[in-house]
């Protein structure tokens, strides 16, 4: 059988026209090859941010179908125009919608969960010798209504269809593969040629931007290794697989889009509360005197509303705290001593940062502290633990 490849270019890589055709003229040198090609693509550029931004400019609190109808959109002018480039270039392509390409999700608007997957109409077009354009981000619900599947939700379309099609899955964007920091921040940083699917989770759900968290974990159930690429430079990337790790910390990643709620009391009210409205936490801290619940707001898409509806609800026992952030140290093994923690405090100590709260398991150590501390504490964590 002919290979199968699953491909995903991420918005920087199709941000105008100029590079769409450059996509193109890569995905046609694949194909060259000899293998069958499904190409998943994100919006152009910022274009999610600037449909959200119109969103917010008529509604505080958007309806969240609606926020599907609209952010769709982002796709599907990619995927058009990457099937127009292909074919300008002789290339027989045609573009499919989630729900053409058949992503069954459940019925969580603006942040579904992928179900199923039914490609009946990408393998028949396969069949026919085209390249399959699938615009990323989203699927259709069993009572057919379009969904999203989350900010950065692409890279999971092309988990679950390489899942699907057993196809091998390589995700490209301006970087060659996953970094042990943030490069802007921490110049000396190293990219890695491998990491498990364990670190990996844990790096993307505490603020690495380069693979989904919800991605990873997919591919960790269905058991496919994810090659994280380069658009612009034939680097070897990053493996994403199941490994016997090595020790030690792998990487330090910071987050400042989160907020920080400190729960004094009724945390089970609290907890009630926020799945109510599908606000999904990324962890849950002990703290002297209080809880500390970490909200990421990527997905939060009404968040004055929300934190006016918290704070009236749960006046005096709950403080919504908006000038925090993280910093994560991700590895294997990082319980195995307290040295890890020991130094973190240390470094944290030594900047004035005050440590708001803290959490260490074998994969991760997090520190919770204001957000004008947290590049100068990943350059430290880094240059201690990662060199
Ligand atoms: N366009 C969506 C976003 O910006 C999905 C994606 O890029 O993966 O979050
Ligand atoms: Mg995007």
């Amino acid at each position: 059988m002919t290979a199968r490849v699953v491909q995903k270019f991420g918005g920087s890589s199709v941000a105008d026209a100029e590079k769409l055709r450059k996509v193109a003229r890569k995905v046609q040198a694949r194909r060259a090859q000899g293998c069958e090609l499904v190409v998943v693509v994100s919006a152009m550029g910022d274009t999610t941010d600037e449909l959200l931004g119109l969103a917010r400019q008529l509604s505080a609190d958007p309806p969240r179908r609606e926020l599907d109808m609209l952010l769709s959109c982002g796709e599907r002018i990619s995927m058009a125009l990457l099937s127009m480039a292909l074919q300008e270039l002789g290339v027989p392509a045609v573009s499919f919608t989630g729900s053409q390409s058949g992503i069954i999700t459940d019925e969580s608007h603006a942040q579904a969960r992928i179900v199923e997957v039914k490609p009946t109409r990408i393998v028949e077009a396969l069949g026919q010798g085209k390249v399959v354009i699938v615009a990323g981000y989203q699927g259709v619900s069993r009572s057919k209504e379009v969904t999203t599947l989350g900010r950065g939700g692409s890279d999971t379309s092309a988990v679950a269809l390489a899942a699907a099609l057993g196809a091998d899955c390589e995700i490209y964007s301006d970087v060659d593969g996953v970094f042990s920091a943030d490069p802007r921040v921490v110049p000396e940083a190293r990219k890695r040629e491998s990491l498990s699917f364990e670190e990996m989770q844990e790096l993307a759900s505490a603020g690495a931007k380069v693979l989904n968290a919800q991605a990873v974990e997919f591919a960790r159930e269905a058991g496919i290794t994810i090659h994280a690429l380069s658009t612009h430079v034939a680097g070897t990337g990053t493996r994403i697989e199941a490994l016997a790790a090595g020790l030690g910390v792998k990487g330090v990643t910071a987050e400042k889009e989160l907020w920080v709620l400190e729960v004094r009391e009724g945390l089970a009210e609290v907890l009630a509360f926020l799945d109510e409205r599908a606000v999904k936490p990324r962890a849950l801290l002990g703290s002297p005197g209080a809880h500390l619940v970490l909200v990421p707001l990527h997905d939060v898409h009404g968040p004055e509303a929300l934190s006016a509806a918290l704070t009236e609800r749960f006046r005096g026992a709950l403080a919504v705290r908006h000038a925090l952030g993280t910093v994560t140290c991700v590895g294997t093994g990082l319980n195995a001593s307290f040295t890890v923690l020991r130094g973190a405090l240390e470094d944290a100590a030594a900047l004035g940062a005050p440590v708001a709260g803290h959490s260490l398991t074998s994969l991760q150590l997090t520190l919770v502290v204001p957000r004008e501390h947290l590049g100068a504490l990943t350059q430290r964590l880094h240059r201690r633990f990662v060199g």
